[in-house]
Formats: C-alpha cells, structure tokens, sequence
C-alpha cells in the first residue's frame, strides 16, 4: 500500500440503496443522479451497477459530465444534463446523444432551433423555477411558455421538472408549496411525465410523481434528518504513520493550536486538507481506532493529521495499525456535522489520491428492507 489511505466502495450496498429507494418512491422510477463523478466515487463505476438494478435514468450537472458518461451506458439509459447548456453547445449536446434540462425560453428556442436544422424533434427535460430561485423557467416564463406553447412543437419533452429547497427538512412549508405550483404547473401539460423529488423529496410522506432525481441517498448519505434508512457505501481506513508521546505543556501540529494538558500519545496518519479531509476538523474532528474514539490534536496539515490517542489501548497502536475515517464508527454525516457541512461535500471532495477498493455486488448480501 502505497497511498495515505484506503477507500473502498461497496457496490452492493450502494445496488441496495437504489432497490430501497425505489420501495419507497413506488410506482415512480429512480433516475441516478451522478454528477460531480458519481459524487466522487465515479460516475461509470456507479452507472453501470445501477444499470444492472434496472436504473435506465441518469443525471449530471454538465455537459462534460454527459460526454464522459455517455459511451458506458449508450443504448442502456438516458443521460440528463441538469444544469443545461451554454449557448453554442447544443450541436455538441445533440450528436453526443445526451438529453439536456431546458432552463430558460432562450434554452428552447436553441435547442428547438437545433432541432428544425437536425429535421427531427430532440429530446429535452424541461425545468420550472417553482420556489428555489436557481434554475427553471421563471413564473413570468412560464406565462409566455404557455401563451406560445407551440414553441416546443421541435422538442420531445421527456420529463417536466422542478428541484426542491428544503426537501431534507420535512416540516419546511416550502416542500408542500413548491409541490403544489409544480402540480398547477404541470397540469398544462396533460401525459408528459413529471419529476420532483431528489433523494430528501423521496422520503417527504406524499406520492413521487413519475420519476424521482436521487443522489445523496444512493451513496449512503442520510436523505433528512434523524435515523439514516440507507447503507454506508464508502468507507475510509488509514493507517499511523508514527507514534509518539509528549509532555504535559507540549504543542501540537502548525500554530501550536493544541497543547497537551497531560502525558499524551499523538498518533500521525498520512490523510490531510490535500485529501478533502476538512482542515476546519482541526481539534474538532476524530478518528476511531479500535472503535476507540481519537479527537484530532492539532491542525489538519496538507498531508497528516495528528490524533490523541492517549484513550486508545496499546494493542492498537503500532506503525501500519487501522484507523477509521469513515466507517462504523463515524458515517459521512457524522464527519459533515464535525465539520459544519454535509455529506455531498464530504464524498465529493474525497482524494484521488487514496487507494481504492471497489467491493463487486454479491447476491444476498444487503436485503434489508425499509421499515413498513
Ligand atoms: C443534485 C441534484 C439532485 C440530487 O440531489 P440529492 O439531494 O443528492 O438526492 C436532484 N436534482 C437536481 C436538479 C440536482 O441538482
């Protein structure tokens, strides 16, 4: 092992966690969402187990996202570009084959203009702006989309969409309102199928529409506050570096920020900021060495961290012992919560430089289903 670290990605739970989601959804279908590379496990690596679990749906945020996905699942599954496009980059959406979200009345005529020079209708999500402020078609929009509605004619829209604000709180009076414009919204457009909900919006306690966008949840990260239903899909194991023992009065890492308030044990793993290890998690994080809590001692540097492991037994600490990033111990959110942020930048900023272990789909394995 030459890396600072050990990821490994468990394909089967990640294939379990689409199976629960779409128990939960039901009779909506599940769309992959796989931007930012899978949510830094890799884009194709997740597309092509979810295929295998019937998912024919995927979304990315950018067209360069869509020309790297696209020849893993040409054929297989649709491959949606959230964020739609630049002006100037239809043709290269269109001969790519990807399906882009129309965000703006500009965005139709561009991509019905693309159409007209093609001589056939191109696919399309089309995007309503119901309550975020971000992207879709503004209400105003909307009002001359539906006074000209012909404008489409070139498109094929496949699905009508919206994205919600607060779908990771359930008591947000935001989800109800947004899902009511969406509904009033959409009735204007008798039989074109409609999609709302990411993976927050699948456990909000309504129906699902036609499709739902999940992302968070597949990966493991819990889809709203409290008890997380889903199965942890990544793992992070380290090693020590090093070990030593230090005065009372002695201080620790860059700035000296930590100061041994007795005989301490500082353990040096080789993960840092350089990793996406938050450098905010300095003297506030920790890692678990044999399922023994170890508090961060000092600043997160680029490269290493020091740990006080003073609390830890003997046993478990030597050069090349394990230690525990993320794993039983400590999930992606509880990291994000140390770290006052969440889960999807914790995956997301996760290091290439990591070595890692990608655990295949094994029949059986992780057949739980959501409580009834
Ligand atoms: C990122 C994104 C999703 C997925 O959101 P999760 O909370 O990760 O499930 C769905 N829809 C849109 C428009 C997005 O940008």
């Amino acid at each position: 092992m030459t890396a600072g670290a050990t990821l490994t990605i468990d394909l089967g739970a990640l294939a379990a966690n689409y199976r629960l989601i779409r128990q939960q959804v039901s009779p909506a279908q599940v769309a992959g969402v796989v931007k930012a590379d899978g949510y830094g496990l890799g884009a194709a690596l997740v597309a092509r187990t979810l295929i295998d679990e019937g998912c024919r749906h995927f979304c990315v945020a950018l067209l360069g996202e869509a020309a790297a996905l696209v020849p893993h699942v040409r054929g297989e599954a649709d491959v949606f570009v959230l964020n739609g496009l630049l002006p100037g980059d239809e043709a290269e959406c269109a001969t790519l084959g990807a399906i882009p979200v129309l965000n703006s009345l500009d965005q139709i005529e561009l991509w019905s203009a693309q159409a007209r020079a093609r001589g056939r209708k191109l696919p399309a999500m089309l995007q309503f702006d119901t309550g975020m402020s971000r992207m879709g078609l503004s209400p105003e929009e909307i009002d001359r989309l539906l006074a000209t509605p012909d404008v489409l004619d070139p498109i094929d829209v496949r699905f009508l969409i919206s994205h919600l604000a607060c779908a990771d709180d359930p008591t947000a009076a935001a989800n109800a309102e947004q899902a009511e414009r969406f509904r009033a919204i959409t009735a204007h457009f008798p039989g074109v199928p409609r999609a709302l909900d990411n993976s927050g919006g699948s456990f909000l306690d309504r129906g699902h529409f036609d499709l739902v966008r999940a992302g968070i949840a597949l990966y493991g990260g819990a889809p709203r506050a409290g008890a997380n239903p889903m199965h942890a899909v990544v793992a992070l194991e380290a090693r020590i570096a090093q070990l030593r023992t230090i005065p009372a009065g002695t201080g620790v890492g860059y700035g000296l920020t930590f100061r041994a308030e007795r005989e301490t044990r500082i353990a040096t793993i080789q993960v840092g900021y350089a990793d996406g290890w938050p450098r905010c998690l300095g003297n506030r994080g920790a890692a678990y060495i044999g399922g023994v809590r170890a508090p961060i001692a000092g600043r997160v540097s680029m490269d290493s961290i020091t740990l006080d492991v003073t609390d830890v037994p003997a046993e478990h600490l030597f050069p090349g012992a394990p230690v525990e990033l993320v794993g039983p111990h400590q999930s992606i959110d509880d990291v994000a919560n140390d770290a006052g942020t969440i889960s999807y930048e914790i995956l997301t900023q996760l290091s290439r430089r990591y070595d890692r272990i990608v655990v295949p789909v094994t029949e059986g394995a992780h057949n739980r289903s959501l409580a009834q």
